[in-house]
């Protein structure tokens, strides 16, 4: 994979005292992130490094000198989002010429000619592994007005982690950290390989640094991160190992991770899992479909059989586990019969949450040279047979919780009603209690009593 940096324009000798302003601040930088939890932490990184450089940040991208776009192609919606703001930056550029606009993430990575081909008032399109870069680049083209028009690309290593920048912290006390970049899987639906390069892990002693560096402005809840957080290595140590070593410092109340893989997830670490009180009984295990076929076409190298044999394995080592999924309804020639398949499977299974897709075609992917011949109106009528069925599998869920006693985090006063606290489960389920003198970021055991929506109302329950 080649990662990339392209310009519209020159690219000219990197400035030495990039930033300053004759007011005294630097350029305002306005960031809009689209996607998963990866790209927001990605986000976070590249707003440490501006910082570092002299930036500041503006709230809303009129504010901004340079206004910054992550994109995600996941799904076809995601890019069609992404993109979609790209149209609406045009009128930005207008209002204000020396405006920087630059397009990050995984639609930079894949589509970076059509992009500077599409949309000219676009000043820089930057892949995940150049982000390095940016503060130079943007100093580079905020103080030389749009030049000669043209691509310039440079190809970077392949190797890039971040790891010696902590993402930037917007408060609060949960936040990301990202353990491994890349994927080597290759699912035949999915581009991420080709956007975010191969699988590189990141020092051990490097993540704990981060966190405890988050601890010290508030942080307790720390989700670690990964396309794929089981192929986690490093010097001799796998993920279980990784998230022991998180979930055993003192200021960090609770763990948990995303996203495993079928394949590669160990008995090792469902143990771990049950062992240690401070990893939140939650697994994300995305099955992508409960047919064999159809997983051996998607090259997701486990069958149903193991993965029920998965789940059986997670509930006996996991007390209470609440899991959730991601599912691909429609994938090329998927019959009918194919499809029951996935839904029997949900309602065995009996998911806490589920993640439900129609299959859109992605570009640069093996299945996008597949036919895709299911109707539109047959993915749809699958994806709505299959959200109804987990609608009703998470109420009964949640109706399931009711009565038991479980601790809650306390994230902050509860946006309806400053009298109250709103906190999460282990299991990230949403709880308010009334306000008795805790603090935020606080543990507090409670009975959770009532339901409304997906919301639980809990009283203490004495210690
Ligand atoms: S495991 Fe499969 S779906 Fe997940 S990022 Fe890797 S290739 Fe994509």
């Amino acid at each position: 994979m080649h990662e990339f940096v392209t310009l519209n324009g020159n690219l000219r000798e990197p400035a030495r005292e990039p930033h300053a302003q004759a007011n005294g601040h630097g350029p305002l930088v306005f960031i809009q992130t689209y996607g998963c939890q990866m790209n927001v932490s990605d986000s976070q990184t590249i707003e440490t490094m501006l910082s570092d450089a002299g930036f500041g940040f503006a709230s809303r991208a009129d504010d901004a000198d340079v206004v910054l776009v992550n994109t995600c192609m996941i799904r076809e919606s995601a890019e069609v989002r992404a993109l979609g703001q790209l149209a609406n930056l045009s009128a930005l550029k207008k209002t204000n010429p020396s405006r920087v606009i630059g397009i990050l993430g995984c639609v930079a990575q894949a589509k970076r000619k059509e992009i500077l081909d599409s949309y000219p008032y676009v000043d820089m399109v930057i892949g995940p592994d150049s982000y390095r870069k940016l503060p130079i680049l943007l100093e580079e083209r905020r103080i030389t007005p749009q030049g000669t028009p043209g691509l310039l690309e440079t190809t970077l290593l392949r190797d890039e982690l971040y790891d010696d920048i902590v993402p930037r912290h917007h408060g609060g006390v949960t936040a990301f950290v990202t353990i491994i970049r890349g994927c080597d899987k290759f699912c035949s639906f999915c581009v991420v390989p080709r956007t975010r390069g191969r699988e590189r892990s990141r020092p051990l002693p490097s993540i704990l640094r981060e966190v405890e560096m988050l601890a010290d402005q508030g942080v307790r809840d720390v989700m670690l991160l990964g396309q794929n957080v089981d192929s986690y290595q490093w010097e001799g140590r796998d993920f279980a190992d990784c998230l022991l070593a998180v979930a055993e410092l003192p200021s960090i109340h609770r763990v948990r991770y995303m996203t495993s893989h079928p394949s590669d997830i160990t008995e090792k670490l469902l143990r771990t899992m049950g062992a240690h009180e401070k990893i939140c009984p939650y697994l994300h295990l995305p099955v992508q479909s409960g047919n064999n076929r159809i997983l051996e076409a998607m090259n997701r190298p486990y069958t149903r059989e193991h993965y029920l044999h998965l789940i059986e394995l997670a509930r006996k080592h996991v007390p209470n586990l609440a899991l959730s999924t991601d599912v691909i309804v429609g994938f090329p020639t998927e019959s009918d019969a194919e499809f029951e398949d996935t839904y029997s499977l949900m309602r065995e299974v009996r998911y806490d949450t589920a993640f439900t897709f129609k299959y859109s075609e992605r570009p640069l992917t093996k299945a996008s040279r597949m036919n895709d011949d299911v109707p539109e109106e047959i993915k749809v009528a699958r994806l709505e047979k299959l959200i109804e069925l987990q609608q009703q599998i998470a109420r009964e869920r949640n109706l399931e919780q009711l009565a038991r006693t479980t601790q809650i985090l306390i994230e902050g006063p509860s946006p309806k009603d400053a009298a109250m606290w709103t906190g999460r489960t282990p299991c990230f389920r949403p709880v308010v209690i009334s306000r008795n003198g805790e603090s935020v970021g606080d543990l507090v055991t409670v009975q959770l009593k009532t339901l409304n929506g997906f919301t639980f109302h809990a009283e203490r329950t004495p210690h």
